[in-house]
């Protein structure tokens, strides 16, 4: 295996990960930085499929009370409320790093200053946006800077697993597999900062970028990283249907709700009339993607499982005026959202759980960082739209300063030979097996599974027997033969493979803190305990993945360092 050394070695190349490189960069110019991909720099990841915008604190008349109130909130009391803190008040710092160093235009209002916009859960106007392709702006801007230092990349270059001492005590780098040649590769270093941005992906439909398969989560708890709150799915109310397009899933932003469309079933009825009858379509995310997925489960959907989005009574000039970015988006699978209802279903949109971190990214683990989505906490039990691009800038910002520091005061220490074979012999199983189970059709039972089981309405039963199912899988997956043995380069039948065992190792995860969360709070709504229970679950779920791997789970009161329900009346 070929092998290399740096100081900082980073996974992915989203808003935490390009912070994380420039932070550690401009820290101390003098470190060897290796910045890992597993797609396209610049054009990979969610953080680019950005539109709404960034959550800041930036007008006089707006406070960072208000915005960590609404954060907390929005979350159902389960944030970690420091990270919160941390997200808040660092936030407009890092919209003017945006603006004067790293070079984004944002839109401004008439006098000049930068215009925000409102968003769902907000008590004021505070996101910060560039059309409605902010995403765009700030990761082709941070790429830039990116290429002008002396940062080593590495694209379609994926992380297969984390490299320990011999010990075990410390992250000393990782295993890539260089996608393009099929040659692995390991990076001995003397940190990691892991921002791979999630696994909501395991589910049938969901909106996040195709090269995002929970591979960061799989390896934090393949090494033994601490997770919480891994019940915690956002689905998004209004994913596009189309079949086996790659559009299914994509977002119909929730402003079309917003400015009036209204959402039918197959019968032809207002379904939101029966959820909630004073906010219809506008009542919040989570309350409107159950009611859609109920109809749907209770055989009111369409045909092709979906509810149906009507924006016509609104006017087509209006339609298309408003939002032109959406009516372009569904004219690609050749429908006219300005001139029909067009259909659409729940779609899994982003993880609120992930790795434990402190406000520097530290995690239980020496020598890892974890920035972006595949952190957990800031968020609880649901994250308010802008608060996304917000937190992987400021983690990824301050995981890439903690790293700097701690590269400086830290020798580098050598990767267990033991542990760096097991991965070898691991990645490479699949390849070698002649025969053996078919990589597609486990993908497809799991992603299946997942959203019927584990979805966006639970219970007890159901996610017994998904947790079951997923043992299962997980064996078969073990035995996945790659029938394309040919050769290893590009070699997208062994990736999937790759991801396939890094999506179950994750749903475990989700399952099992599924299981144990026996009450309906934010994202997740069990109907066999539908109501909030403030006075056994005000407390956040931990996970840690034993070798064999089974997980260990225990709870811990949130604390409640600055804010409590009854402050807000929520008790
Ligand atoms: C359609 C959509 C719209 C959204 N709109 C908004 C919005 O308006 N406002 C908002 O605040 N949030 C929004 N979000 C959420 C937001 O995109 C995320 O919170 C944020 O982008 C996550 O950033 P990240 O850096 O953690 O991950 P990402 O930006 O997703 O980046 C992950 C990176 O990791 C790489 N990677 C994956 N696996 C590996 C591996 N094994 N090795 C190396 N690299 C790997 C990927 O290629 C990618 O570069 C939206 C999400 C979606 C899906």
């Amino acid at each position: 295996m070929r092998e290399m050394q740096a100081d900082i070695l980073i996974l992915g190349s989203g808003g935490a990960g390009l912070f994380a490189a420039l932070h550690a960069y401009d820290r101390n110019p003098g470190l060897r930085i290796v910045l890992a991909t597993k797609g396209l720099i610049g054009k990979c990841g969610c953080s680019r499929m950005v539109q709404g915008g960034y959550n800041a604190v930036l007008d006089p008349r707006d406070s960072f009370e208000l915005h960590f109130r609404d954060t907390i909130k929005g979350g159902a009391f389960l944030n970690n409320q420091e990270l919160a803190w941390t997200l808040v008040t660092d936030a407009p710092e890092r919209v003017r790093e945006l603006e004067l160093k790293v070079g984004c235009f944002f839109d401004r209002r008439e006098d000049g200053f930068i215009h925000q916009k409102p968003f769902a859960g907000q008590s004021f106007d505070r996101t910060v946006h560039r059309g409605d392709l902010t995403g765009i702006e700030i990761i082709a801007r941070l790429t830039d800077q990116v290429f002008a230092r002396d940062i080593a990349v590495l694209e379609e270059c994926r992380g297969v697993d984390l490299l320990t001492t011999t010990e075990g005590d410390r992250v000393v780098g990782a295993v890539l597999l260089d996608m393009r040649s099929g040659e692995l590769l390991a990076v001995n270093s003397k940190a990691v900062i892991l921002a791979t941005g999630g696994a909501a992906s395991m589910y049938k439909i969901a909106a996040p970028s195709f090269d995002k398969t929970g591979d960061g989560m799989a390896m934090a708890l393949r090494a033994g990283a601490v997770f919480i709150d891994m019940e915690m799915v956002q689905f998004h109310p209004t994913g596009l249907l189309a079949g086996d397009s790659r559009l299914s899933g994509s977002v119909l932003e929730e402003g079309l709700r917003g400015a009036g469309g209204r959402l039918y079933n197959a019968l032809g009825e207002r379904f939101m009339e029966r959820y909630d009858p004073v906010r219809l379509e506008r009542s919040t995310r989570d309350m409107v993607a159950r009611a859609g997925y109920l109809e749907i489960m209770a055989g009111r959907g369409t045909p092709a499982g979906g509810v149906l989005l009507d924006m016509t009574h609104l006017g087509a000039e209006f339609v298309e005026r408003q939002f032109p970015g959406m009516v372009e988006r569904v004219r690609d699978i050749g429908k006219d959202l300005a001139r029909e209802p067009v259909e659409v279903s729940p779609t899994a949109h982003f993880m609120m759980g992930g790795v434990k971190i402190d406000r520097d990214c530290y995690t239980n683990l020496a020598g890892l960082f974890v920035a972006g989505e595949d952190a957990g906490g800031t968020h609880g039990a649901n994250r308010l739209g802008g608060n996304g691009i917000a937190e992987s800038t400021v983690f990824g910002a301050r995981a890439g300063d903690a790293a700097a520091d701690f590269a400086v005061q830290t020798p580098l220490r050598p990767a267990s030979p033991a542990r760096l074979a097991e991965i070898e012999k691991r990645t490479l199983a699949p390849l070698l097996r002649a025969e053996g189970e078919n990589v597609y059709g486990i993908r497809d039972e799991l992603k299946v599974l997942m959203w019927e089981k584990v979805g966006v309405v639970r219970n007890g039963r159901d996610l017994e027997l998904a947790r079951g199912r997923l043992y299962e899988l997980m064996e078969r997956a073990m035995q996945i033969g790659v029938r394309a043995r040919g050769s290893r380069r590009y070699n997208l039948e062994w990736n999937e493979a790759l991801n396939v065992i890094n999506w179950i190792t994750v749903a475990q995860a989700v399952a099992e803190a599924a299981i144990l969360r026996t009450e309906s709070r934010g994202s997740h709504y069990r109907s066999d305990f539908p109501e909030t229970d403030n006075e056994r679950w005000l407390c956040n779920i931990h996970l840690v993945r034993n070798p064999d791997g089974s997980l260990r789970s225990w709870t811990e009161p949130v604390k409640l360092t600055r804010l409590r329900p009854e402050d807000v009346g929520q008790n």
